[in-house]
């Protein structure tokens, strides 16, 4: 509950004008909190491959992450998470753990990992790239995260020791769509000189806001977008270190696997919710994609109040209004991330109830129930569901 976009000023009735617009039942969604001017990050992402085939061969792939994993550097925060992911526990910046659930089932490198000093070092953007990263690199790579959860990613400013990380890695994972556009900054300032790997190349984006010049960023909602983000990672760390290259793409496999299991078990969680009930009001605009994929309809969108969106009229919010209560929308929905409280004072002016800890743009802290990427997608499900049907 770290970065709280929201100052904690007084919500009155103006400040409510100015935080909230109504959109139709079209869903013309709104801005999405100032993502920076973004020109495209520099794309060295090697075209997709299909990920059907894969999902077969990592299936027969499965299992035990474990055994590959004794070379794990010393300064593993604890041994369940050296486990699964060894290589991660080197990286100074980083302080995610991994999942039970991805250590249970994520498939292991068949062959040990390197000594340490031969880990190849990448450092990646935003939390869930990270997570992405983490498992097609395995004990082979050495991750360094920019972001950390509950930091919003869309106007993030860099650090020193950023920059110091971007200066270090040996591949540079970004995600693109004009999320982490400061990036470019961070790379160009630090005359970093390794590859620069766009996971989102390739993919087309939804229409954005008009914010969002490069598209709607939010791709991870879509499972199978992430299924060729994670084949992207795996090219080209297979072309950043090719000995690993058969190791890299058997992961990416195996994750791939595995986020295809997550896709068909989220689907029957929200096949509970009755179709007419599938309406979603949210306080940021990140569920486009998620609505898409899983047959839910945006109903309308609370924007943050730091927004600097236009200003949405008495109309804008009267309209919102009705149609919260003539669609019977049953709740609002808000990230854990954003501050909730303008979505609660809607919520209270329309007597329905307020979801207030939705994973959106970040992955959760360490140890909750969406340190993950699947099991971000997962909880989310389960709360969006548990309040609709
Ligand atoms: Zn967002």
């Amino acid at each position: 509950m770290t970065e709280r976009r929201m100052d904690d000023q007084r919500l009155t009735r103006r400040a409510l004008l100015r935080a909230l617009t109504g959109v139709a039942a079209t869903a013309a969604l709104a801005a999405c909190g100032g993502t920076p001017t973004a020109t495209s990050a520099p794309s060295a992402a090697p075209t997709m491959a299909p990920t059907a085939a894969a999902a077969a061969a990592a299936t027969r792939a499965a299992t035990t992450a474990a055994a590959a994993a004794t070379t794990a550097p010393s300064v593993a925060p604890t041994a369940a998470t050296a486990a699964a992911t060894p290589a991660t526990a080197a990286a100074a910046t980083t302080t995610r753990a991994a999942s039970p659930v991805a250590s249970a089932t994520r498939s292991g490198s068949p062959a040990a990992a390197p000594p340490p000093a031969q880990l190849v070092a990448v450092a990646a953007t935003t939390t869930q790239l990270q997570d992405f990263v983490k498992n097609v690199g395995g004990n082979r790579i050495t991750l360094s995260g920019i972001l950390k959860p509950n930091v919003d990613p869309h106007d993030y400013e860099t650090t020193v020791q950023d920059a110091q990380t971007i200066g270090r890695a040996q591949m540079i994972c970004v995600y693109g769509v004009g999320l982490d556009a400061w990036i470019e900054k961070a790379i160009a300032n630090a005359n970093a000189k390794a590859p620069v790997v766009t996971v989102t190349a390739g993919i087309m984006p939804l229409k954005g806001s008009d914010k969002e010049p490069s598209g709607d960023p939010h791709m991870w909602f879509d499972p199978t977008l992430v299924q060729q983000m994670v084949t992207t990672i795996g090219e080209a760390l297979a072309k950043v270190e090719p000995a690993g290259a058969a190791v890299y793409r058997q992961n990416a496999q195996a994750y791939n696997a595995q986020i295809a299991r997550m896709d068909a078990q989220v689907r029957g969680i929200y096949n509970q919710i009755p179709v007419a009930d599938r309406k979603l009001v949210t306080n940021h605009d990140a569920f486009q994609y998620l609505a898409k994929h899983f047959n839910l309809t945006i109903v309308g969108a609370v924007i943050p109040s730091i927004s600097d969106a236009a200003e949405p009229t008495a109309q804008n919010i009267n309209d919102l209004i009705d149609t919260i209560r003539a669609e019977k929308v049953k709740a609002i929905f808000a990230e854990s991330s954003a501050n909730p409280r303008v979505a609660q004072q809607v919520a209270q002016e329309t007597g329905i109830k307020i979801v207030d800890n939705l994973y959106g743009d970040t992955l959760g802290e360490p140890g909750s129930d969406g340190d993950t990427y699947l099991k971000m997608m997962v909880a989310d499900a389960t709360l969006i569901t548990s309040a609709l049907k």
